[in-house]
């Protein structure tokens, strides 16, 4: 037997509605937010990772799924969704089009990881890109929108966690003090931050190593670095989340796994889920498009993940309401019957209503049976008396009561109940 790669899972059919709910919910989100699905390739060249996500971080350094195709091109499978739509942006010339660019994607990410709750190898993202505005205004809009949607799911009790690592200027007089306060620690810290001391020290923060985590307790603190305008930026989306009615906290350890952000940094935890608690993260990257080679183009986004989510869900006894079953099950007891059965189900999934028959072979007493397991919500039985007085009865499941029908008339009569 061949068995699913490590880190993968199946979606079963019995559990497809789960995804449907949050699929759904996501665009009904991105819908009232006024914003356009964006789809891109599963597969990107290796480089665009590597500049839009950032060379210090653990996705690149050792979580990218890269291969050479046939044509000897370095070839990335998205360990994201943002590096995809940023680069489109560019490539579609979308900065000349209406501003701001409002987008959401779902879609498929994948990270070489070591496989556990809540974190997989393949796993999936919705997220939402906002391209064009600089304003607090914006990063507050894409804060609502994540809340909006886990709101509408039935989720409750996740924090939303906020922070501000600055730009280009306050970050590197922070990461001067930053530097100072680790490098008598750097003996004891992991290999990966000895080596992002140099590069990038703010992703130590990030570090989730037992033995980093402790001597960063201590660090400096971004936000005592801010410069005028990140801290004004910053006080601004508070002020525009409290309007707004949505409580956070300022936790200075978010700096979040991308290379790209700059400003506003979010994360949505829950405590329900073990140690991946964060069900979305998000922020601002003005630098990014200009990383990308497109004009200096500010932004902001967030993805959350549906795995997470789901497992939030079912953790917490959050419902998924169950999709409908078919709507009616026409059984027949002999070949004359079942026949006529074949030919009513498909009229009445030509006139929009879901039917299902036999094609097993069974007893009509199995039909029924299975009828019920299906959670047909009618069960219509044809037989020979039936065929000959044109007259059946439409048993309606959930309470047992029967209804004649004309067989005539059964797509009218079904048409009629909706
Ligand atoms: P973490 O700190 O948990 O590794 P991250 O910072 O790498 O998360 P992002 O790159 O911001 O995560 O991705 C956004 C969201 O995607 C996360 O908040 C999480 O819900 C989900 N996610 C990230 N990696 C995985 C994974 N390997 N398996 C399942 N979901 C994931
Ligand atoms: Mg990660």
């Amino acid at each position: 037997m061949i068995n699913i790669p490590k880190g993968t899972k199946d979606v079963l059919p019995q559990d497809a509605y789960k995804w449907h709910y949050i699929e759904d919910a996501a665009r009904k989100t991105a819908e009232l937010f006024n914003m356009k699905e964006i789809r891109t390739p599963v597969f990107e060249h290796t480089e665009l990772f590597l500049r839009g996500v950032g060379d210090t971080t653990d996705i690149v350094n050792k979580e990218m799924y890269t291969f050479k195709d046939k044509g000897d091109r370095s070839i990335t499978l998205k360990p994201e969704g943002t590096a995809g739509a940023a680069r489109s942006f560019i490539e579609n010339g979308m900065a000349a089009g209406l501003l701001p660019v409002k987008m959401y994607y779902i879609t498929p990410a994948f990270r070489y990881e070591r496989p556990q709750a809540g974190r997989l190898r393949e796993f999936h993202q919705f997220g939402i890109e906002m391209y064009g505005s600089a304003s607090p205004d914006a990063d507050a809009e894409v804060i609502f929108a994540a809340s909006s949607f886990l709101s509408r799911l039935g989720i409750k009790g996740v924090k939303l966690n906020i922070n501000s690592i600055g730009c280009k200027t306050c970050r590197a007089s922070y990461n001067a003090a930053l530097r100072e306060y680790l490098r008598p620690h750097l003996g004891e810290m992991c290999s990966t931050c000895r080596e992002r001391f140099d590069k990038n020290p703010l992703r130590i923060l990030d570090c989730k190593e037992e033995g980093c985590k402790k001597i960063t307790r201590g660090a400096p603190r971004i936000t005592d670095y801010l410069c005028n305008e990140c801290s004004a930026h910053f006080k601004k989306v508070q002020q525009l989340l409290t309007a707004g009615g949505l409580e956070f906290n300022i936790d200075p350890d978010i700096v979040r796994g991308l290379d790209y952000y700059t400003k506003t940094v979010f994360e949505f935890v829950s405590d329900s889920i073990g140690a991946q608690g964060t069900v979305c993260g998000g922020g601002r990257y003005d630098g990014l498009i200009e990383e990308l080679g497109g004009n200096p183009t500010p932004a902001v986004g967030f993805a959350a993940g549906i795995e997470r989510l789901i497992l939030l869900m079912e953790n917490t006894g959050v419902p998924f309401p169950e999709e409908r079953g078919v709507q009616v099950y026409i059984a027949g007891m002999d070949d004359e019957s079942r026949m006529q059965a074949f030919k009513i189900v498909c009229a009445l999934r030509a006139a929009g209503i879901s039917a299902e028959c036999d094609h097993m072979g069974k007893s009509v007493k199995a039909q029924f049976k299975y009828a019920d397991k299906i959670g047909a919500q009618y069960v219509i039985a044809l037989g020979g008396n039936e065929l000959a007085s044109g007259v059946c009865n439409a048993k309606r499941m959930a309470d047992g009561a029967t209804t004649p029908v004309m067989i005539s008339d059964i797509c009218g009569f079904f048409k009629g109940l909706e």
